[in-house]
């Protein structure tokens, strides 16, 4: 059976209404600064809830969260410090200034590039953007970089310029032949 708990008279102060309320709860609005209502409806109606717009939280103004005409370019420059946080000296507008040069496109293959805002995991290395030095020898400058497919960034790893392309140009040449078969029977 339900213990029935102390009680305690008082009076409204918002209908003027003199009630009775748990006693465990009218201390603990005491203790807590809370003042006692006779009901969700009287407290309510003596704290209006707050709707001023400068109050209210929005994601969208965080500053990382905020758009601008640099957000596209942001996260390429972020993998960029990720490997090489030290020798960065490159900002996000010298990374749109090249991207704006280069129109898009690899150095290297001439294909269109997309630049992932973030990381899905699902961004084909074919297809995706990626931040090149250049001379790997030397950190990340404006006049350090390039952007290129993260394929042949991979491929490309610490090997000159000049090596990568010789290296393209052996592939190319290649590919005019016929494949070369696997099969080792001979007639
Ligand atoms: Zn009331």
């Amino acid at each position: 059976m339900k213990q029935k708990r102390t009680q305690i008279q008082i009076t409204c102060p918002q209908c003027q209404i003199f009630y009775s309320k748990d006693l465990s709860e009218y201390k603990r609005n005491e203790r807590l600064e809370r003042t006692s209502y006779c009901s969700i409806s009287c407290r309510s109606k003596a704290n209006p809830p707050q709707t001023l717009p400068e109050n209210r939280y929005d994601i969208k103004d965080h500053r990382g969260n905020k758009r601008d005409k640099f957000t596209p370019y942001r996260y390429i420059l972020h993998c960029t410090k990720n490997s090489n946080r030290k020798q960065s000296s490159i900002k996000v507008e010298d990374v749109k200034n090249q991207w704006d040069k280069q129109n898009g496109l690899c150095i290297y293959t001439g294909l269109p590039m997309f630049l992932p805002e973030y990381n899905t995991g699902k961004t084909s290395p074919f297809k995706t953007a990626s931040i090149d030095r250049i001379d790997s020898s030397l950190p990340y400058t404006k006049d350090n970089i390039q952007i290129i497919l993260r394929a042949i960034n991979f491929l490309k790893s610490s090997e000159s310029h000049e090596d990568t392309v010789a290296f393209l140009d052996s592939m190319v040449e290649n590919m005019g032949f016929e494949p070369m078969s696997c099969s080792t029977t001979s007639t």
